[in-house]
Formats: structure tokens, C-alpha cells, sequence
């Protein structure tokens, strides 16, 4: 019977006693990914950049709720920074065991206009910014054999979008760099995944022109939006030991956009 939990089920604090790294979890996604992650027991740092303010609030929120969770500041883009950032985590908690890629921008813009700092931009936040901390605690899950690294990829890495070559490109190379990894660290108990998000409220999609809004909609099957905490469930499916033997997958989380 407790096997059959294992599997069939999420158990409220099945995260109990880990520790997890969710970058850009100030705002949307990656705040519901990180009050989720804490509901299951896990400790969560909270990464920001520029919003330390709503960082703090949803440090707040989860201790409010019985979690635990710190905010900590660092460009993610920034090599050298997500070094200091991991070494100090390991230095005050010991261990890293979940990791969520979530910290994206757009900068959108057709072709023909697309500047080399709107692309450069793109690409280095979502893309190497992905690279930077799985290049920083891969050495760590290497040594304690286990770890799991949730990457939040986009409908647009796989469909590709008319105004987000950047974006599309930046979300389909997370895709390789998801499937790569995997493949490197599957025999050493670490599950690399990525979870591709369709249309989901938060501020990024709150931008769309309404034009732009009853276009997406459209494309939807479900004909919704949906909500961060549509994501967030996903992530705490991969995070936890119900997801142990997948690997190198592409979640599509998106109403039916991209089947
Ligand atoms: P938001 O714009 O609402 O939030 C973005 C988050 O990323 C913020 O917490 C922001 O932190 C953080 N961030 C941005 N740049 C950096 C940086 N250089 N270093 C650290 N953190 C950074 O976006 P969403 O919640 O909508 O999106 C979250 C993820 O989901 C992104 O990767 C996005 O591409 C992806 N996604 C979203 C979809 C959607 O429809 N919303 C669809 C598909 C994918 P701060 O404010 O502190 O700088």
C-alpha cells in the first residue's frame, strides 16, 4: 500500500529535509513554484535580481504558511556571481537538491528590428543563466548522487513565435542543454527535465497587447490561460521521488498548444 502511494500520489511534505534553488522566484511562476516546493517541506531560497522587495514577500508568505525560505539576490546571467551564490548556499545549508531554471525575459522584436543587445540580453538571462547554476551545482548532486534540475523552457522553444526569435531560441537551446545534461548525469541519480509552459498569467503575459492576448487564446485547445500554479504542480511532480525514472524530458504544461 505504501508503494502505491509513492507512485499514485503527492504527499504533503514528500520534500521534507531538502533543499531547493529557485531562480527568478520574486514574481509569477517561479513565486508559485517556490511556495509550492516549501508546502511539500522543502527549504527554498528564493532568487531575485531586481525585485528584492516581493523576494522578501514571498519569503514572508511561505514562513506565514510554517516554511522555510530565504531570499538571495544574484544576476543569474552572471558567471562568477551564481559561483558565490551556490558556494555560499553550501557553505549555510550543506546541500542543494532540487533546482529550478525559472528566471526569463523578453525582449521581443521582429527580425528585421531586433537589436544585438535585445537578443544578447535574452540569451544570457534564460539560456546561460540555466548553464551558470547547473554548471555551479553539478559537481555538488555529482558528489552526494542525486539531484534534480527543473528546467522551465516555453511553448515558443518548441512551436517557435513571430516576434521572440530571441525568446524561441533561448527556450529551445534550454531544451538541448536539458537533454544534454541529462544524458551526462542519468547514471549518476540525477533526472534533468524541462517543464514548457503555454500561456500562464503572471506580469510577462500581463504586457501582450489585447490583440496579441485573443490571439493566444485561440491557439489554446483548453481555451484558457492558465495559472502559475498550473506550473508549479509540475515541478513538484519532477522534484519529488514519484519522477525518479524519467529524465531528459520535455513537460508540456499549456492547455493543449503544442500537442
Ligand atoms: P515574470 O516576468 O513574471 O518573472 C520573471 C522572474 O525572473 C522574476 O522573478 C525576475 O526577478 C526573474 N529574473 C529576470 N531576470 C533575472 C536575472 N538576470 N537573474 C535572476 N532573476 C531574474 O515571468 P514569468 O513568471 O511569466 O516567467 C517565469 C519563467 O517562465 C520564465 O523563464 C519564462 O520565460 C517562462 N515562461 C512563462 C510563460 C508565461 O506565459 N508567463 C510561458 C512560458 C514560459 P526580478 O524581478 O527580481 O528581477
Amino acid at each position: 500500500m505504501e508503494e502505491s502511494n509513492k507512485f499514485f500520489s503527492i504527499q504533503a511534505g514528500q520534500l521534507t529535509g531538502k533543499v531547493a534553488l529557485v531562480t527568478g522566484a520574486s514574481r509569477g511562476i517561479g513565486r508559485a513554484i517556490a511556495q509550492a516546493l516549501a508546502k511539500q517541506g522543502a527549504a527554498v531560497l528564493v532568487n531575485y535580481n531586481g525585485s528584492r522587495e516581493r523576494a522578501l514577500e514571498v519569503v514572508d508568505e511561505i514562513e506565514q504558511s510554517g516554511g522555510q525560505a530565504e531570499a538571495v539576490g544574484c544576476d543569474v546571467a552572471d558567471f562568477a556571481a551564481c559561483g558565490k551564490l551556490v558556494e555560499d548556499i553550501i557553505a549555510k545549508y550543506g546541500h542543494v537538491d532540487i533546482l529550478v531554471n525559472n528566471a526569463g525575459v523578453t525582449r521581443d522584436n521582429l527580425i528585421l528590428r531586433m537589436t544585438e543587445e535585445e537578443y544578447d540580453k535574452v540569451l544570457d538571462t534564460n539560456l546561460k543563466g540555466a548553464f551558470n547554476t547547473i554548471r555551479h551545482l553539478s559537481r555538488y548532486f555529482l558528489k552526494q548522487r542525486s539531484g534534480k534540475v527543473i528546467n522551465i523552457s516555453s511553448v515558443s522553444g518548441v512551436m517557435g513565435n513571430a516576434g521572440q526569435s530571441n525568446y524561441s531560441a533561448s527556450k529551445a537551446g534550454l531544451i538541448g542543454l536539458t537533454k544534454s545534461v541529462a544524458r551526462e548525469l542519468a547514471g549518476k541519480g540525477i533526472c534533468v527535465n524541462a517543464v514548457a509552459p503555454g500561456y500562464i498569467s503572471t506580469d510577462m503575459t500581463d504586457a501582450l497587447s489585447e490583440k496579441a492576448r485573443e490571439g493566444l487564446l485561440q491557439m489554446i485547445p483548453m481555451g484558457k490561460i492558465g495559472q502559475p500554479e498550473d506550473i508549479a504542480q509540475m515541478v513538484v511532480f519532477l522534484a519529488g521521488s514519484g519522477s525518479d525514472y524519467i529524465t531528459g524530458q520535455v513537460i508540456h504544461v499549456d492547455g493543449g498548444m503544442a500537442m
